[in-house]
């Protein structure tokens, strides 16, 4: 087996999570024989010194050539302008690979003070479109300002993106709990958030054993806080997903520990739930744990795009690997009250990794 691995770090505390995740595959790789074989390419302020752009064209040919991609987070807000070489490498990589499903699951912390726990839910939000002004033009930002006091933005709903990405919920169903919750403001924006319901129910009768419902938005903040074990998976238009993903995040144990993949019908990217987090960067104090988990659900995605068992047991040995380490305060990074760096968090891990059975 070879498998072709790329590695982004990107800004802020991008290099030094990344290097954990990248520290843990080399150990799961002479462990379990991956056959990885991993490269790593600038993204972000350190492509834009050395090639005078954040994002290129030759990062996404990589990215096509590559099995997995792990993808570190960008300080987007801070780029120059897209003349002067800012372009956000989170965006491009969804607009331009297609990575049109982001999956993103919030699990009840074990052994940590999780708002609410037994919650076992997984976002689908679709990806491509929806209310990004960077995603829903073809040419152009869907965001405009006809005077210097009338600002307006463009939700992009299509009905083939709106099919595709239920079939993506239903599917992910089937394996888990048998439901999907829809989640919509189909009362007020009736022929946007209309199309995307409407194109789920037509796509949930395909699958037939999966139990269907739908939420309104604004309602399912609330239910999110107050009964968030009652879903199991959430499917979501962009922002709404984008939004609602940080809440389920925190329910269940904080930012810092969700994970998130980007998937397209070849590529499989994973990347932080969180931002570069500029106020630590460089302190050596970020808690890898969401790129790790993101890591794990890669190598789950492979595992299942590909049938390899020692890839679903890697990603199950690195998930085994932080529910211990999290469990005990000692082996937590300062944001959970421990006292680890973060290069010490990836050594323990690593130790854990090679040692457990
Ligand atoms: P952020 O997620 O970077 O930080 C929010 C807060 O959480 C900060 O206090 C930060 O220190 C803390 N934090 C985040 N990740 C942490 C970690 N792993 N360990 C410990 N603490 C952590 O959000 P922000 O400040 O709104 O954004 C900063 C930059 O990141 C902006 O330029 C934004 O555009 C960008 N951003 C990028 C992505 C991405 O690349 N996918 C996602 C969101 C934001």
């Amino acid at each position: 087996m070879s498998l072709k691995i790329l590695v982004l770090p990107g800004d802020g505390i991008g290099p030094e999570i990344i290097a954990t995740a990248k520290q843990a595959l080399e150990v799961l790789d002479a462990k379990l024989g991956l056959g990885l074989e991993i490269n790593t390419k600038p993204i972000g302020f350190d492509a834009l010194k050395e090639s005078g752009a954040t994002w290129s064209s030759d990062i996404e040919d990589a990215c096509r050539k590559a099995d997995g991609v792990i993808m570190g987070p960008t300080d987007t807000a801070a780029y120059p302008s897209p003349e002067e070489g800012g372009i956000g490498p989170s965006a491009a990589a969804r607009k331009n690979l297609d990575l049109f499903a982001n999956i993103r699951p919030s699990r009840s912390a074990i052994g940590m003070p999780a708002l609410k726990t037994g919650v076992d839910l997984v976002i689908v939000r679709e990806n491509t479109e929806g209310f990004y002004a960077d995603r829903s033009l073809f040419f152009g930002g869907g965001e405009f300002m006809p005077t210097s006091e009338l600002a307006m933005s463009v939700r992009k709903i299509t009905k083939s993106a709106s099919e595709r990405i239920a079939h993506i919920a239903f599917q992910m169903a089937a394996l888990r709990r048998k439901k999907v919750t829809v989640v919509h403001k189909a009362n007020v924006l009736k022929m946007t958030c209309g199309m995307f319901l409407e194109a789920a129910e037509h796509i949930g009768k395909q699958y037939p054993d999966i139990e269907i419902d739908d939420v309104h938005v604004d309602a399912m903040a609330s239910d999110l806080v107050r009964k968030p074990e009652s879903f199991d998976v959430v499917l979501c238009s962009n922002m709404y997903g984008d939004i609602l993903s940080n809440l389920a995040a925190e329910v269940t144990g904080g930012l810092g520990l969700a994970g998130s993949l980007n998937r397209g019908d070849s590529i499989s990217l994973a990347q932080a739930a969180h931002g570069s987090a500029p106020d630590i960067a460089g302190q050596g104090i970020a808690n890898p744990t969401s790129i790790l988990r993101s890591t794990a659900m890669m190598l789950r995605d492979l595992a299942e795009r590909r049938s390899e068992n020692t890839l679903f047991a890697a990603a199950a040995n690195l998930d085994e690997a932080l529910d211990v380490m999290l469990t005990d305060e000692k082996t937590r990074t300062p944001d959970l009250g421990g006292s680890l760096s973060t290069s010490e968090f990836g050594k323990v891990l690593s130790i854990r990794l090679d040692t457990q059975q």
